[in-house]
């Protein structure tokens, strides 16, 4: 099978080429640098993605920015922003504090980025 994908590595946005049969990785071609390749292969193996969103947090206007501490698993990241917009903080909170454990049973933790006093 053929796949088509565009490299998220730089705003170049190379389109990758890729043949795959039976999750065998045959070739993969138009990447333009080690970047792509990388990204292709994963994206074709077990495809992952660093997720950030906002926090509330009590008693303040602005909220808290917040990242998985790594990529997750591609497919649980949409599960992974509905938890995270179930919390709430209170001050205060430093950058690395962890906000979410293992969130959805990934393994990884969300983790502030940001600090609020
Ligand atoms: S393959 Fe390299 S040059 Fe092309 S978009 Fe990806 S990172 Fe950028």
């Amino acid at each position: 099978m053929k796949m088509e994908l565009t490299c998220i590595g730089c705003p170049k946005g190379c389109r990758i080429s890729a043949e795959v049969i039976d999750g065998e990785i045959l070739s993969i071609t138009g990447w333009e640098c080690k970047i792509g390749e990388k990204y292709a292969r994963e994206e074709l193996t077990l495809p992952t993605r660093m997720v950030t969103s906002l926090v509330k947090v009590n008693g303040r206007e602005l909220p808290l920015s917040v990242k998985t501490a790594r990529p997750i698993d591609k497919s649980r990241v949409f599960d992974s922003l509905q938890e995270i917009a179930q919390v709430r903080m209170t001050p205060p909170v430093y950058i690395g504090d962890v906000i979410v454990p293992n969130v959805c049973s990934t393994g990884v933790d969300v983790i502030a980025t940001k600090e609020i006093w």
